[in-house]
């Protein structure tokens, strides 16, 4: 089976170009932040404190989770109902943040991620894929891009769903979960040693996407020879 891990920091524009990616080359996408979204959601709406390790030691063992694939694209199934599109909200973006702080939490969530992979070629996006839940994956790709520029793709995108918010507080937002993710003990955001570093700050969508491709189909040919 075939691996590509890419992790990165929150607006790289991860999840659009591993999807874009996946689809060219046949591989099933695997976003893992909506795993840590969903358990985040429960949490909110359980009104358990997100930072807390007994509060999710409650609410882990009534959290049934599931990935589904409809045409190639994942749906994450919390408890059996799709919640795909009630996590993208920022609260339940904060909310991921804070629940992926926790060991158990993330000790909970390895063998879904693992069992993914065993027995499909898989893009997997996330923050420790090529560190932590696929050290022997077999490209490593590390997708970054300048705080400002990922803060004006997310402030793009939100203000088609809410006209009120502003750059300001989407730079803050990132910031502070770019300290949080980078800054936590267990599994913080980093580049594995074996990763490539590909910086999207100065390209668009369709080049970042075909810089990943030729990335991976790189990488693939060397393992021929
Ligand atoms: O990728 P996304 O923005 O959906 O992830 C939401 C949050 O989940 C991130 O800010 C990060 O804290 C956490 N996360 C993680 N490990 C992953 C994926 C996401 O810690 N593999």
């Amino acid at each position: 089976m075939i691996s590509v891990a890419i992790d990165g920091p929150s607006g790289a524009g991860k999840s659009t170009v591993a999807r874009r990616a996946a689809e060219a080359l046949g591989y099933i996408y695997v976003d893992t932040g909506a795993l840590y979204r969903s358990i985040g959601l429960f949490a909110l709406l359980a009104g358990a404190d997100c930072k807390n390790e007994d509060h999710l030691r409650k609410i882990l063992p009534i959290i049934k989770l599931e990935l589904k694939f409809v045409e190639g694209e994942q749906r994450v199934l919390l408890n059996g109902k799709d919640v795909s599109e009630d996590i993208r909200t920022p609260e339940a973006s904060m909310a991921a943040s804070d629940v992926s702080a926790l060991p158990l939490v993330r000790e909970y969530l390895l063998d879904l991620q693992r069992n993914m992979a065993l027995s499909n070629n898989v893009i997997m996006d996330g923050r420790d894929i090529g560190t932590v839940i696929l050290p022997e994956a077999t490209v490593k790709i590390f997708l970054t891009a300048s705080a400002e520029a990922r803060a004006m793709r997310r402030y793009s995108e939100l203000l088609a769903k809410n006209p009120s918010v502003t750059y300001e507080e989407v730079l803050n937002d990132i910031n502070r979960r770019d300290e949080q993710d980078s800054g936590r003990s267990i599994a913080p955001l980093k580049p594995a040693k074996d990763a490539v570093i590909l910086d999207s700050t100065m390209r668009n969508l369709d080049e970042t996407v075909s810089l990943v491709i030729r990335t991976v189909c790189e990488k693939l040919s060397t393992l021929k020879e």
